[in-house]
């Protein structure tokens, strides 16, 4: 029997699920407080497991006009510049897990699956709609906006962010911590670039409590720049993007090797993320509860260490729209979709915390990490339970 599926919030998360339940026969509804869907200029890096989903949905051919497909990802030091690992990501790569690793800008993604939703579905957007709360009740869930429409649905599922309203409601637990890890972010085009500063590969340089990640988008035309540093945030922490001081970032790198400095010199304008997160939850049943579940930064909000936090919102939407075609009653869907969900996602931002320790590593730890690296590289980047799939 079709369903009625409410979704909150319309980021990456929420309008994976929006196709997905919509290719799944679902009727979708989906609320999203901002008058227009948009997402900020950044990029992001999408594993195998992430890019056979989207294959799934049939996306493949959109996703190789917008995206990059980088062959390397290489591990330098922030300090000295050397090479200290690397993980090939060309064809034996895809190869092994059956996609390939793509990296490609935030707004090409979102709109790629907007287009999807809007060509191949009769899913309701709605813009301009903040969601205010939920009222479950025998029969369905009603869903209240904050301008007091109601609206009937059989299922409601909170993808509202790091700062999701319908968590609150569901859970109570407070909101998330600020971790004093700081992302100056940044897009160039290439050709604005020195040729010694331009690159088609994924490089993570890492430094003391500090690390910058470069990787190419929009089929290798621009290069996306994050800068992680420790230091206070000032302003508010919910308003994740802030204009960022360029001199700041440049005296914070004032200790890397030249070629990352030069990199960071050559960049003007620079935006500020003040990353925050939650522990992981504690079990499937804080996932979802009766009609309700959540999904992607609602529900697991996590470090970028991993390059993961889209990836497994998408892998949320993809078993989401599986639970709900079974022929159970819906509180018993949602709780198989927690019970599939909830412990990867977990281990993922589990992952992800200890990736921030290694690579902000001072020290005895930092030597250490050095010398593993070089000795074990491709071992060590390789993230086989991962990468396969959920
Ligand atoms: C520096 C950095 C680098 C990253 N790099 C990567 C990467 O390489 N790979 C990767 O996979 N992930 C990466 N991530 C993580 C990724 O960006 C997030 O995990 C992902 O965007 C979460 O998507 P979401 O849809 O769950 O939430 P969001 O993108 O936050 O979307 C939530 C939506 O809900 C809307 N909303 C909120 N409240 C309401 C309400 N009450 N009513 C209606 N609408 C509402 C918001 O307006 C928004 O549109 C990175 C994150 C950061 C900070």
């Amino acid at each position: 029997m079709t369903k009625k599926t409410l979704i909150v919030g319309g980021g990456i998360g929420g309008l994976a699920a929006a196709l997905a339940c919509s290719q799944a026969g679902q009727s979708v509804a989906l609320f999203e407080r901002s008058a227009e869907f948009t997402e900020v200029g950044a990029g992001v890096q999408l594993g195998p497991n992430v890019v056979k989903v989207l294959q799934g949905w049939g996306l493949q051919a959109a996703l190789a006009q917008v995206a990059a497909f980088p062959e390397r990802l290489q591990i330098r030091s922030a300090m000295s510049g050397a090479e200290l690992g690397v993980l090939q990501l060309g064809a034996s790569f895809s190869a092994r897990y059956g996609a390939p690793y793509v990296t490609i800008h935030r707004a090409d993604l979102h709109a790629l699956l907007l287009g999807a939703l809007t060509q191949q579905s009769g899913a309701q957007l709605n813009l301009n709609s903040p969601v205010d709360r939920f009222v479950e009740h025998e029969a369905g869930i009603t869903l209240h906006t904050a301008d007091a429409r109601e609206v009937q649905g059989d299922v409601l599922l909170g993808a509202d962010g790091v700062w999701s309203r319908m968590r609150q409601q569901m859970l109570n637990d407070g909101g998330p911590q600020p971790t004093g890890h700081l992302a100056y972010r940044a897009m160039v085009m290439q050709s604005s670039l020195p040729a010694s500063l331009r690159s088609q590969h994924v490089t993570a340089w890492l430094g003391p409590k500090l690390h910058v990640v470069q990787y190419p988008v929009r089929g290798g035309e621009w290069l996306n720049v994050v800068a992680i540093v420790q230091a206070r945030m000032t302003g508010d922490i919910q308003n994740w993007d802030h204009s960022a001081n360029a001199g700041e970032l440049r005296r914070l790198m004032a200790t890397t090797c030249p070629p990352l400095q030069n990199l960071i010199q050559a960049i003007e304008a620079w935006r500020l993320w003040g990353l925050s997160i939650r522990p992981p939850l504690r079990g499937a049943h804080e996932q979802a509860q009766g009609r309700v579940a959540l999904l992607g930064d609602a529900a697991h909000p996590m470090l970028p260490y991993l390059a993961q936090g889209a990836g497994m919102a998408i892998e949320d939407a993809a078993e989401l729209a599986r639970s709900l075609a079974t022929a159970d009653a819906v509180p018993t869907q949602l709780g198989q979709y927690a019970h599939r969900r909830w412990s990867r996602n977990a281990r993922v931002q589990a992952r992800a915390i200890r990736n921030g320790q290694i690579f902000h590593a001072t020290g005895p730890v930092r030597w250490g990490r050095d010398a593993a690296m070089k000795l074990l590289g491709e071992r060590l980047l390789d993230v086989p339970w991962l990468y396969r799939g959920a």
